[in-house]
């Protein structure tokens, strides 16, 4: 047995190492253990998020829309940019570059933190103790007061579509492409298949993404979903509602996928296809059956509002408990039960966290959506502002999307916040404080914004849940 620990985390994503820091902030004697082994064979800090996940991902956005801007948007502008090529191998050596100075960040927080880094395979036996395995298959086990579990999660892979390497990929794969494919599927018209999806159809690929539900988007605002849908076709992107997949298989070079919607039979070759259809939590090989940790009916590891585990001691934060798989809500999590180790009482409020999809335009959104604030029953009102009579909006040729808040009809205070346009994921923390603070509309719309801004747009759409926008013709609606 090695020392005893205040606290071991197992899994360096974003809810374990926020957690680890934190803790260790916090005095208390802390390790993390992470089995992250990258393709060059080194041990990596940073998770999913890190590694395959939100940063890559938005390096290859922020590149491709760039090359997408450059070849379509500038001429608009009197910029005149001809034969701009994409040079792939340059692409991914800047994204992978970006992932390597990240995760060594991490191991730098924690050497500076005093975070001790266990690298190994963490299995929670009783009593808080964890068994280690590292890579040549040594084992030892630590002990703590308190385990924190951070593992995770991994993609879903469905019956109908196998992943075979270099062809039917998960989203991992699909940050690797060496080159453009010809013809892109893509399961799934959610957040991965979106983000990718564009990411690959900016680059020149043909997208089609084939979609189970009848509904685009049905977790995001109707409104908001149907003017970013608009867009999304805008730019090619094929999306096949009410598709459900029958079979995808290899054949000479190319994958051949079968489904079925209401035109019928569809057959369609694509040269790649990546299947996005959701995550499940990760927790293989991680509790023997004395740890006392129990799962839920959908494989989440149980724990109640503050992240308690049914094991005294044990906790669990981030894509492997209940609620949304995002980075922040993982890192929120992680934050509270640190704090609560060290015998504070933080709770995370998960009625303001705020989601966004990283397309062009981007959706982003805090709080409830006009159908679900219906469902409830009480009386709303609504403001909307679109971008289209935003002068800022219209210099940076990006005057597409609205803001859309939602408020309660007797007390006015803001219910959701809704942003698809330019920089919605920036704009939609402004929601996320409003809503943290209790704001009501007529706060928002009291409140002086600079000019010209893309959050005149967030002005403009609080004061027409009540009085009036000054700059469109007044969209006040009452529910
Ligand atoms: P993870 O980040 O998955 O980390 C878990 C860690 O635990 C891993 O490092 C794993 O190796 C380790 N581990 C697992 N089991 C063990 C064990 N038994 N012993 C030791 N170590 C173990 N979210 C956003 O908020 N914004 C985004 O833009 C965004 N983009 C995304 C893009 C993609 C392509 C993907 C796939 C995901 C994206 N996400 C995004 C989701 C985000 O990555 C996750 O919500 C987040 O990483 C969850 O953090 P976590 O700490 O719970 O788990
Ligand atoms: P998702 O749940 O967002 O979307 C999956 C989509 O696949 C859904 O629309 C679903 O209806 C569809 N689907 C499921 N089975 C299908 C089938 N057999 N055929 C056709 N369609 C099918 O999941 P995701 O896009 O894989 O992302 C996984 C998680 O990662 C999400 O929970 C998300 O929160 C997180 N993530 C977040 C971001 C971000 O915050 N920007 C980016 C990427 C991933």
């Amino acid at each position: 047995m090695s020392d005893k620990y205040d606290v071991i985390v197992i899994g360096a994503g974003p809810g374990g190492y926020v957690a680890a820091i934190k803790a260790a902030q916090l005095g208390l004697k802390t390790a993390c253990v992470e089995s992250w082994i990258s393709k060059d064979g080194k041990h990596k800090l940073g998770g999913t998020c890190l590694n395959v996940g939100c940063i890559p991902s938005k390096a290859l956005l922020e590149i491709s829309h760039k090359f997408e801007e450059a070849n379509h948007g500038f001429a608009d502008q009197g910029i005149m940019a001809k034969d701009v090529k994409i040079d792939i191998a340059k692409m991914m050596e800047r994204k992978s570059g970006i992932v390597e100075q990240l995760t060594g960040g991490i191991a730098g927080l924690f050497k500076s933190n005093g975070v001790t880094t266990i690298q190994g395979h963490g299995k929670l036996l009783a009593n808080r103790q964890i068994e280690v395995t590292d890579s040549d298959n040594n084992k030892q086990v630590y002990e703590a007061e308190n385990v924190i579990i951070a593992t995770g999660s991994k993609p879903i892979q469905i019956p109908p579509a196998p992943f075979k390497e270099g062809y039917i990929v998960d989203s991992e794969g699909a940050l690797e492409f060496d080159e453009v494919p010809k013809r892109l599927g893509v399961i799934g018209a959610g957040v991965i298949g979106l983000e990718l999806g564009s990411v690959w159809a900016r680059l020149g690929s043909e997208v089609t993404v084939i979609e189970a539900q009848d509904s685009f988007l049905p977790v995001v605002d109707q409104q908001v979903a149907k003017d970013a849908l608009k867009q999304f076709k805008k730019q090619g992107l094929q999306i096949e509602l009410g598709s459900r997949m029958t079979g995808a298989e290899v054949k000479r070079k190319l994958v051949y996928v079968n489904y079925e919607n209401a035109s019928g039979k569809q057959e369609q070759k694509f040269d790649k296809l990546i299947v996005a259809v959701g995550r499940r939590p990760y927790t293989d090989n991680l509790l023997s059956a004395d740890a006392g940790v129990n799962l839920d009916e959908r494989g989440f590891i149980f724990v109640d509002d503050t992240c308690q585990t049914d094991a005294p001691g044990v906790w669990a934060v981030g894509d492997v408990v209940r609620g949304p798989m995002l980075a922040h809500k993982a890192s929120e999590e992680g934050i509270m039960v640190a704090e609560r180790i060290a015998g504070h009482k933080p709770q995370v409020n998960y009625d303001c966290i705020p989601n966004v999809i990283y397309t062009f335009p981007e959706v982003a959104w805090v709080g409830k959506t006009e159908e679900q604030v219906k469902a409830d029953g009480d009386a709303y009102k609504v403001g909307t502002f679109p971008f289209a009579a935003n002068g800022r909006a219209m210099a940076a040729n990006s005057a597409s999307g609205l803001v859309k808040i939602i408020a309660d009809e007797k007390t006015d205070r803001i219910l959701g916040f809704h942003v698809t346009g330019p920089q919605a994921s920036e704009i939609v923390a402004q929601g996320v404080i409003a809503m943290e603070f209790g704001s009501s509309a007529e706060d928002l719309a009291l409140t002086c914004f600079a000019h010209p801004t893309l959050s005149e747009s967030v002005h403009e759409a609080a004061l027409a849940v009540n009085d009036g926008a000054i700059h469109i013709a007044n969209r006040r609606k009452k529910k």
